[in-house]
């Protein structure tokens, strides 16, 4: 999988398979990033200094948690507060904060850059295909949600009948993003977020 700009200069896909991982994605972002930088040195919409949300994902947190299930559970309490996805209809976490992320420096360095959440990877600011913010929608929702149920399992706050339902989602206690987007298209149809026609869309190459 690769990233390019398509024939309307818009950020776009080469093609996907039902074993394409999340992991490939965000090295193909990586490597789009490298031979088309971005001007932050010099840009005066520091996106990391916004008012908008900075949107946590459970591999985000259980890494900065180092995978300890209490450390996980204070961090969700202290750093982060509910905000509803009004799009996917959940109620996620995102950062408690008011302009500038928690995490930029004077400098604009994110001090957590190895472990920076999902959503700020799939980040890239010049106009993006509608099937790549598609697929950047489905990974970063599913992860979001994964955030949401890990944290009524440590809070036990769940049943038997929903435990199972929570585990439907690929990335519950997922230790990377190695997910294939088979997965996470599976899970997002099961969620009402995609359907067949849609998914098919996906899949089509394009050169
Ligand atoms: S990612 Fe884009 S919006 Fe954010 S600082 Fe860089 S150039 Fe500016
Ligand atoms: S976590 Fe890092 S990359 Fe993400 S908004 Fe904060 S400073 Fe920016």
């Amino acid at each position: 999988m690769k990233l390019l700009l398509d024939v309307e200069g818009k950020v776009n896909y080469d093609n996907i398979n039902k074993n394409t991982t999340v992991k490939e994605v965000l090295d193909a972002i990586d490597i789009f990033l490298d031979n088309n930088s971005l001007p932050c040195n010099e840009c005066e919409e520091s996106c990391c200094k916004k008012s908008w949300s900075v949107e946590i994902d459970n591999v985000c947190v259980n890494r900065l948690s180092d995978w300890k299930d209490e450390v996980a559970l204070d961090f969700v309490q202290e750093k982060l507060v509910k905000k509803r996805n009004y799009c996917r209809d959940f109620d996620q976490y995102v950062l408690n904060k008011k302009t500038d992320c928690n995490f930029i420096t004077e400098t604009n360095l994110c001090t957590i850059y190895e472990n920076r959440p999902i959503i700020c990877r799939l980040y890239i600011c010049i106009a993006k295909s509608y099937r790549y913010n598609v697929i950047r929608e489905l990974i970063g929702s599913t992860y979001l949600k994964a955030l949401v149920l890990e944290e009524k399992m440590r809070n036990k706050s769940f049943t038997d009948k929903t435990i199972n339902k929570y585990k439907r989602n690929p990335a519950v206690f997922a230790k990377d993003y190695d997910i294939s987007l088979e997965e996470i298209f599976n899970y997002a149809e099961d969620e009402g977020w995609l359907d067949i026609e849609e998914r098919e869309e996906l899949y089509k190459e394009i050169i």
